[in-house]
């Protein structure tokens, strides 16, 4: 089949060439005339494992190609998937829709020339419950012959294209049984593979996806409330954690105590669900949303408390070295990244700061100039008055305890994702410290 995929990011990029190696020809479509050149030549504008192989072959074969004419996107083909973002309006807090109104309005007229007789717009983007209802009726006033449904995205960062190929659940929101059937088609591959459809309307659809974020989101801070009882009673929450998961209505994942959650979704989708329970008179139904961000936001000022008590009260002069600057590991996406809030904190009171991330370097030193970056572990941690580790990349896990020892000022670490074995730690001789785990050595 014939798809276009406007907007080109994360998501988008991902789907394009996922969508191509299932069989479909496939053209993406962007704004960003500079992600569409690297994209031509194979190239991904992100780090994402095993997307630069799917996207040279997918290019190479010609099943994948790139544009920034929405008028190519229309007379391409009949269906056409939105993925553009909805980033965190600056002051409500709410979705800021514009990129999703300006792709469905910019592609409405050339739909409306174009010679096909049923067209389907789908959208993937995460979008306040009720916008693929008034979207549609502005979409089939422009363009008669032209529907909209909803089909909202799962796909995590750092797994997104085995995300894609083999998807827990595929959910629809249509209007239309030819709508519904068009999407069955063109995922047979992965319905066929036993992944589950559920075909519902575009509201539920978009409530699938919210209310599944807010629900991740809150066993996150759940386990970080409970750090904090930990703290002031001198339980540990690593062990807490570990039991209560043991208990399978409960269950082990999102239960990982630390430096909360941070990127371009979970944050921005609690307080854009927030805002439209507001707008629909509900606001009380998701108030505890509020406390799930608080909470959140919380962990980073504790983590930052934590390494000051480290360093003796004050970061006046103290080097200070962050492993991880990404949001999370196997990514390079820094969007209101935890790791990077903490180390930009401890810089403005004062530390040298210097960070490593195996892949998001270069993103960080955009976001966050006046930061310091390395580009190997031991040149981050020289003369370290303490380590703090932020992102939990595999491979801080192989670290050597004792090599490191040798490099640092004080052997000081912050565990602030609890993946390093603090046994191993301890017995080289460092300082381990962790949020809601007052034992450790
Ligand atoms: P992104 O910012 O990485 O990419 C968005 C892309 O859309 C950019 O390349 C931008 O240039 C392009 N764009 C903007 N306006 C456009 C227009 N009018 N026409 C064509 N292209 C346009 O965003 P993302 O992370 O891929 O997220 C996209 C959506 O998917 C968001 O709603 C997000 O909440 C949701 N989502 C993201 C993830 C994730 O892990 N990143 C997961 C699930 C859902």
């Amino acid at each position: 089949m014939r798809l276009t995929v406007i907007g080109t990011g994360y998501v988008g990029a991902v789907h394009a060439a996922c969508m191509a190696d299932i069989g479909h020809e496939v053209l993406g479509v962007d704004i960003d005339a500079e992600r569409i050149a690297a994209l031509t030549s194979g190239r991904p504008p992100f780090y994402e494992p095993g997307l630069s192989e799917m996207l040279v072959k997918a290019v190479t074969t010609g099943r994948l190609s790139f544009s920034t004419s929405l008028a190519e996107a229309a007379s391409f083909a009949d269906t056409h998937f939105i993925c553009v973002g909805t980033p965190q309006h600056p002051t409500t807090g709410a979705a800021d829709l514009s990129h999703v109104e300006a792709a469905v309005n910019g592609l409405a007229p050339y739909l409306h020339d174009s010679g096909y007789e049923r067209i389907l717009v789908v959208g993937k983007s995460t979008v306040p419950v009720g916008t693929a209802d008034r979207l549609a009726g502005r979409l089939h006033a422009a363009a008669p012959r032209a529907e909209l449904a909803w089909n909202p995205e799962f796909l995590r960062e750092g797994c997104a294209v085995q995300d894609t190929l083999r998807p827990e659940r595929l959910v629809v929101g249509a209007r239309s049984e030819q709508a519904e059937a068009r999407l069955r088609e063109i995922y047979a591959p992965l319905l066929d593979g036993g992944t589950p459809f559920i075909g519902t309307d575009p509201a539920t659809a978009e409530l699938v996806k919210l209310a599944s974020n807010s629900f991740l989101a809150t066993k996150i801070s759940f386990i970080n409330a409970m750090a904090e009882i930990c703290d002031v009673t001198g339980a540990d929450v690593l062990t807490l954690a570990e039991a209560m998961g043991q208990d399978s209505r409960i269950g082990p994942r999102f239960l990982a105590p630390g430096l909360g959650f941070g990127g371009s979704c979970l944050p921005k989708d609690i307080r854009a669900f927030t805002a439209r329970a507001e707008e629909l008179g509900r606001g009380e139904s998701v108030a505890f949303l509020r406390q799930v961000d608080e909470i959140n936001t919380r962990q980073r000022s504790r983590t930052v408390d934590l390494a000051r008590q480290l360093v003796g009260g004050s970061f006046a002069d103290r080097n200070i070295a962050v492993l991880g600057a990404a949001f999370k590991p196997r990514s390079d996406d820094v969007r209101d990244s935890p790791a990077l809030a903490v180390a930009d904190a401890v810089r403005r009171r004062g530390a040298q700061v210097r960070v490593h991330d195996p892949e998001a370097v270069d993103n960080a030193r955009a976001a966050y100039p006046a930061l310091q970056f390395a580009l190997d572990v031991a040149k981050a941690c020289e003369q370290a008055d303490v380590v703090l580790h932020l992102t939990e990349w595999p491979q801080y896990q192989e670290l050597d305890p004792v090599a490191l020892a040798a490099v640092v000022r004080t052997p000081a670490m912050v565990d602030a994702r609890n993946t390093l074995d603090p046994a191993a730690w301890c017995s080289a001789g460092w300082t381990l410290r962790a949020l809601g785990r007052p034992r450790l050595g």
